[in-house]
């Protein structure tokens, strides 16, 4: 017979990688399964200034320690990837991954998002803030202090992050493809105030979508085209912020827990339950991650020791 884990996590971005640190730490038998190699978004910046106790470090340096770390208190990580989960009548869970399955007592489930793209030309040239595409204000914006900068969207977080960035550049033109944005209206009240502000460094450019970005080596410039006239005019600038949306990777997940509309995973968001007992998710997949990399560090921790509580008595998964 296979062997069962104790903890079987899935994904081995930062939420992952924490988590299966604090499980075979803790004894358990771990095992990780990582359908490309272990690291996850984090693992494509080159900068990382706000993880503690790290003043900058890049982003492969970080998961190396990670996956080290980890490796040394005997977790298994394995290049897998899971297609369907599946609990089994004796309460364990079988994890498919096409032509091999693994059993494990309790899943952590670690598969993050990714951020949604534009798909114009120059994008993913220049994907990350070294080169001058950011997918994230918190992380990046402190990279282009005084520069000027376009950020694209319309939403709550766009408009959020964009204020946010606006408070390092010299410039931010904020461009959005309707008139109206769909942010909250206290949101939209804040942008607009900054906005008519006189000497305020935030422009809108409205009704218009960028159609490429531009540059040598690093961004130089945007094309912009207005949605209602066609007209296309270039807008110089050091960086471009896309916030147009995340995508949680849960496809594979739709039949197994439940999801909110866009995808992401619902739990309870202080002990990380799923619906199905034994199955817990921590990070960028679930409902209401904050999207950094120390938040998913932590989730992935506290699923780890909330996992303990379910080992010493199962019915507490029904405990509010
Ligand atoms: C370019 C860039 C720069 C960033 N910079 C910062 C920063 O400076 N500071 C900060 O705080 N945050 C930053 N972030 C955000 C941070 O990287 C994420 O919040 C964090 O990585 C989320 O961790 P996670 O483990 O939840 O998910 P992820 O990092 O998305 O990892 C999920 C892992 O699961 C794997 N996976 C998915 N589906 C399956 C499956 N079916 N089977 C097996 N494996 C699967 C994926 O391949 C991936 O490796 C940045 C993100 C990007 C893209």
């Amino acid at each position: 017979m296979a062997d069962i884990y104790d903890s079987i996590i899935i994904g081995a971005g930062p939420a992952g990688m924490a988590a299966a640190l604090y499980n075979a730490r803790d004894r358990f038998k771990t095992l990780v399964l990582e359908k490309f190699f272990p690291g996850g978004q984090i693992i494509s910046t080159d900068r990382i200034e706000n993880y503690p106790g790290f003043e900058n470090i890049s982003g492969p340096d970080l998961v190396e320690k990670f996956k080290k770390q980890a490796e040394n208190f005997g977790a298994e990580i394995k290049t897998e990837e899971v297609k369907k989960i599946i609990k089994l009548p004796d309460d364990n869970i079988e994890v498919n991954c096409g032509k091999k399955t693994f059993t494990g007592k309790s899943v952590i489930i670690a598969c993050g998002s990714d951020y949604r793209k534009l798909g114009v030309p120059g994008e993913a040239e220049f994907r990350n803030a070294g080169a001058g595409v950011s997918y994230c204000g918190t992380c990046d914006a402190p990279f282009f202090k005084g520069k000027n900068v376009v950020a694209i969207g319309g939403g709550n977080t766009a408009v959020e992050e964009a204020l946010h960035v606006a408070k390092f550049a010299a410039k931010l033109t904020l461009v959005h493809r309707r008139q109206e944005f769909r942010a909250t209206p206290v949101l939209v009240e804040e942008l607009m105030q900054k906005v008519n502000s006189p000497g305020g460094n935030i422009k809108l450019q409205l009704d218009s979508v960028i159609t490429t970005i531009e540059g040598d080596k690093k961004v130089e410039k945007v094309k912009v085209k207005n949605v209602k006239t066609n007209a296309e005019e270039y807008i110089a600038c050091d960086g471009v912020f896309i916030f147009v949306g995340t995508i949680p990777n849960t496809g594979f997940l739709k039949d197994f827990v439940d999801l909110t509309d866009e995808g992401f995973i619902k739990c309870d968001q202080g002990n990380l339950r799923t619906k199905v007992p034994g199955v817990f998710v921590a990070g960028d997949c679930r409902v209401g991650a904050a999207m950094q990399l120390a938040t998913a560090v932590g989730d992935g921790v506290n699923a780890a020791i909330v996992m303990k509580q379910y080992f010493r008595d199962p019915n507490w998964w029904n405990q509010t």
